[in-house]
């Protein structure tokens, strides 16, 4: 079945090469994912999305450089496809299909899965961003560990 708002997407395109130059391209096999959107909800429609909402209007695929647009079940995708994402395709990420089947039949489900995830994400990239601060003070320490003992080394050398 082919879900209406949406469309079929993937993770990554490839780079093709020909006397042109560089192209990007679809890769031979990929996951297919969906991207889900509820009309009701484009009045503010996010710059990423106008950008390939346009190309997809042309029937051409579009491939996203610097953005992307998140599947239903969470990937970043970087190549839409001007299609609908169809529950019988056999290369379909079950993640996906799963998310589709509560987009259809119980959409209170979909959202409150929807936004369970993000607050997962937010949560992960606090976890990220603590680490990092971590680390940094445990390498300040191990540095002024070595100057500490460099120091003593110097002393004991002169003394
Ligand atoms: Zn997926």
């Amino acid at each position: 079945m082919k879900v209406p708002h949406s469309n079929a997407a993937g993770h990554r395109y490839v780079w093709t090469r020909d006397h042109l130059g560089s192209t990007p391209g679809v890769p031979d096999q990929f996951e297919v994912h969906a991207i889900l959107f509820d009309p009701e909800a484009t009045r503010h429609v996010p710059h990423t999305r106008r950008k390939w909402t346009e190309l997809i209007e042309r029937h051409e695929v579009a491939f996203l450089d610097y953005d992307n647009e998140v599947s239903a079940c969470g990937k970043r995708c970087r190549m839409i496809f001007p299609l609908s994402f169809d529950t019988a395709e056999p290369d379909a990420c079950p993640k996906c299909l799963e998310m589709v089947e509560l987009w259809l039949n119980d959409r209170p489900e979909y959202e409150r899965l929807r936004s369970e995830r993000e607050a997962w994400i937010t949560r992960k990239q606090d976890d990220e961003l603590a680490l990092g601060e971590e680390m940094d003070r445990a390498l300040q320490r191990q540095a002024a560990d070595i100057a500490g003992r460099k120091r003593e080394q110097e002393r004991k050398d002169t003394g």
